[in-house]
């Protein structure tokens, strides 16, 4: 995890000096890091500070800067946390499943995940909710 944490206080000086561009490279690396690691959760985080660097994600801009700095963790895995405990939109960008017809993003579309890691698709949500509000 050391790459991660060294990659990250790098990409935090550039930001702090204005170069965006190296910020985002820095961060890129650090996410591809996290993904590796099968640290989905960081490494979203990390995508939108990306994002929001770009200027893309204007609605996470009130996060603040660098809310992941403070989970990175040398030593043992922390204990999980799930701060969002609802449904939220998936990111496009990471490559996911549906947990229900095991279909694959780039074919189904945008996903909506859980808390738990599970994924739902548009179509699977439909016949969900014909089932349950009949
Ligand atoms: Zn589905």
């Amino acid at each position: 995890m050391s790459d991660a944490r060294q990659l990250l206080a790098d990409a935090q000086t550039a930001e702090v000096k204005g170069d965006k561009a190296e910020a985002i490279k820095l961060l890129r690396k650090v996410a591809e890091i996290y993904r590796d690691k099968q640290l989905g959760t960081k490494a979203l985080k990390v995508l939108r500070h990306i994002r929001r660097l770009e200027g893309v994600d204007e609605a996470a801009h009130d996060e603040g800067v660098m809310p992941f700095e403070t989970q990175v963790f040398e030593g043992p895995t922390p204990a999980r946390t799930m701060p969002e405990r609802g449904p939220v939109l998936a990111d496009p960008a990471v490559e996911a499943w549906c947990s229900f017809c095991c279909r694959p993003n780039s074919e189904v579309g945008r996903l909506v995940a859980a808390p738990t890691g599970t994924f739902i698709c548009a179509a699977c949500l439909k016949a969900a909710t014909a089932m349950l509000l009949t």
